[in-house]
């Protein structure tokens, strides 16, 4: 039965909400089905290649107080700390002996980071290495912070917009936050000319149907290049730290229901769904995602960036990360892709 709005969904690249809802209470050889048809989208696009990007977190400081999240500024057990330049451009060096193309910068919304500061971050990495690509997730700034960022050579910026739904938003970010604020940043970052990530976390506390069907509608209102999801988890030291975690199964699901409806759109198996399910990222490849993005930071700093309780890969050396990642993606059938791995989208 399910299998018809699995095929409806493929054709049209569109999804209404009764089929949304339905979705999500499929059965498991539904749910088999759905992949698969995803799987061969991802690879009608992508082939078999997994794309990677190597990640750095470059601060745990964070003037926001989103009520998800470990870095939260009234978290007053979290760990804070901030790589200097030097520091960042360190783990680039190290990366791109690994063979990454794509250098991550993310962090939480620290005022260290100003204008001046990651113009001269930028353009360094681009003066080092021209071929590679830089993905910014710093959150919130102004337009022309982002513009002076991408004249200086940044690529892409991830945003996840967290939730399309005003009520929901509310429930998760303190008043001074505002949906509207998120949008008009992503706006201004596609605008801008940025590969432009949006995204959500599934099962987030207060989540529904209708929030997801709002978030698939803002997504093709935007017309992302990335959409990065990955299931909550919970953080202990946080408001929503005794909230239950987001389920593995629909985080899957999800991203395969978003591969039906956004072909090209790159898709990332996260460090989330790693973190609750050991095999977590090769399932979400075989969902349909074809990103990966392994850390990049310096381990003694891993620990300290936690977003969320039992973050995986906090003890590990990049290059055994990404030796790992590699068998891993191997052992199912696909291979690392060692490019810049663009979005197929103009
Ligand atoms: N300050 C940046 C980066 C935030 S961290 C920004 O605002 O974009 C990147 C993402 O981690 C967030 O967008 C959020 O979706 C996710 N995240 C935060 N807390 C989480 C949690 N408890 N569980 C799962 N994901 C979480």
């Amino acid at each position: 039965m399910d299998k018809k709005i699995v095929d409806k969904i493929c054709s049209s690249q569109n999804i209404e909400y009764d089929e949304l809802e339905s979705l999500l209470e499929c059965s498991d050889d539904e749910m088999d089905y759905l992949a698969e048809k995803a799987r061969e989208v991802s690879r009608s696009v992508f082939g078999n290649r997994i794309y990677l990007r190597g990640l750095i977190e470059i601060s745990s400081h964070c003037k926001n107080d989103c009520y998800y999240c470990g870095l939260r500024r009234s978290n007053h057990r979290a760990e804070r700390y901030r790589l200097t330049p030097e520091e960042i451009l360190d783990c680039c060096e190290t990366g791109y002996g690994l063979g990454f193309r794509t250098f991550v910068l993310q962090g939480g919304e620290d005022g260290y980071y100003s204008d001046d500061v990651m113009v001269f971050i930028i353009s360094e990495i681009k003066r080092r290495y021209p071929q590679c690509a830089v993905t910014l997730s710093l959150g919130e700034r102004s337009e022309e912070s982002y513009k002076k960022m991408f004249d200086a050579g940044a690529d892409r910026y991830l945003l996840r917009h967290e939730t399309a739904n005003e009520a929901h938003y509310k429930k998760m970010h303190p008043e001074n936050m505002s949906l509207e604020n998120r949008k008009r940043c992503l706006f201004a970052l596609r605008s801008i000319g940025y590969q432009t990530g949006c995204g959500i976390m599934v099962g987030s506390p207060y989540q529904n149907v209708e929030c997801i069907y709002e978030d698939i509608c803002f997504m093709k209102e935007l017309k992302p290049h990335m959409i990065g999801i990955g299931p909550f988890v919970k953080q202990s030291d946080t408001p929503f730290g005794s909230f239950e975690n987001g389920s593995v199964r629909m985080t899957l699901l999800l991203l395969s229901v978003l591969r039906l409806i956004f072909p090209k759109v790159l898709l990332p198996a996260t460090t989330a769904l790693g973190t609750m399910d050991p095999l977590g990222r090769e399932k979400g490849i075989l969902a349909g995602a074809n990103v990966l993005m392994p850390n990049l930071s310096p381990v003694s700093v891993r620990k300290k960036y936690a977003l969320y309780d039992n973050k995986i890969c906090t003890g590990e050396e990049a290059a055994e990360c990404s030796v790992c990642l590699e068998r891993r993606v191997e052992r199912i059938g696909y291979v690392i892709d060692h490019g810049r791995g663009d979005s197929p989208v103009s």
